[in-house]
């Protein structure tokens, strides 16, 4: 039979008998709808290592989740991976967690590590995670993401939960009105793909806006660095390539100023514009095109080409 998960009483009696009252500087907006926990968790796509004799089966996952909060999701995923490391910033409910897990789900107290940090900033964790699954604090989203990105490689798939015009950010393709910064950047990790819409009545206490599920798979072939040799392209139709830190800065140059052709926006970038010309020409891009109609492959030529040049 599934396991019980946390609704309304349940998170408010925690919530009363921990002393926690929800911040909203922590982005700490609770799921108190189990159906809304399934959801996410069925879409993250998991794999438990076990089958129900408990028999092994194929490996499970390691899930990194980011802010366990009171640990609705927590207990979902404890239930459909292998094991959680679960990262919390706010000291006392990173403290309550174990005791939740052990009163909630006392077979699993083995399968979690909880770690008090900054999902901004952790470069270590107990564990080397395989997914990302996360309700994502909503005022530092798509930093974390990136940055959890980059630090774990071993990170191969996940699902994120985001304000939902983040979530479309994300997902965004070029030539899209909400393409942006976000976009570029998170598909030069990996293929991202929005999974559905959540109401605000699902969360206490209910945020302003509506959510957005947003799943990831790692490109297989991450993009190579330069001075590797290697000739591959994200587009298949330019064999350069640049690493994440230069292609990073162009991008930010690009969308700097949104409205401007990529010669105009890239010209500080590059130190005149007329450089900028030779560089984009270099790649393959149309001077007078914006940030805003390239793919990161086209990112990564430019860097490329930039590097070549000595930028
Ligand atoms: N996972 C819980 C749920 O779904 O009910 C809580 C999600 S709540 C939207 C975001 C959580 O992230 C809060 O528990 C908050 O304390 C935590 N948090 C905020 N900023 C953080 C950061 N920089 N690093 C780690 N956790 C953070």
């Amino acid at each position: 039979a599934p396991q019980p998960l946390l609704g309304p009483t349940e998170i408010r009696d925690l919530a009363e008998q921990l002393g926690i009252r929800p911040t909203k500087t922590l982005g700490q907006n609770f799921v108190i709808d189990p159906n809304t926990i399934r959801r996410i968790v069925a879409a993250a796509q998991l794999h438990r290592g076990q089958d129900d004799d408990g028999a092994a089966a194929a490996p499970g996952d390691t899930v990194l989740e980011v802010g366990p909060g009171l640990g609705s999701l927590t207990l979902g995923l404890l239930d459909a991976a292998e094991h959680v490391v679960a990262v919390e910033i706010d000291p006392p409910l990173a403290e309550q967690l174990p005791s939740t897990v052990a009163r909630f789900r006392p077979e699993r107290t083995g399968a979690i590590d909880v770690v008090r940090a900054d999902a901004m900033t952790v470069t270590e964790l107990p564990r080397t995670p395989d997914a990302l699954v996360a309700n994502l604090p909503y005022n530092v989203a798509v930093p974390v993401l990136l940055h959890l990105l980059g630090r774990f490689p071993s990170i191969g798939h996940g699902l994120v939960m985001v304000q939902d015009e983040v979530a479309n950010r994300l997902a965004a393709s070029p030539g899209s009105k909400v393409y942006g910064v976000p976009s570029v950047k998170a598909s030069w990790f990996a293929e991202v793909t929005k999974a559905g819409v959540i109401g605000t009545q699902v969360f206490w206490p209910a945020p302003r806006i509506s959510s957005g599920l947003v799943r990831f798979v790692r490109r297989a072939q991450p993009v190579a660095e330069i001075g590797a040799g290697d000739a591959m392209s994200l587009t298949g139709s330019r064999a350069e390539v640049a690493d994440r830190e230069a292609v990073f800065t162009v991008v930010d140059a690009a969308f700097a100023q949104r409205r401007k052709t990529l010669r105009a926006a890239l010209a500080g970038w590059a130190g005149s514009g007329a450089e900028a010309e030779t560089v984009l020409d270099a790649a393959g891009v149309p001077p007078t095109e914006r940030g805003e109609k390239l793919d990161v492959g086209q990112f990564a030529a430019i860097a490329a080409a930039g590097v070549r040049r000595g930028i």
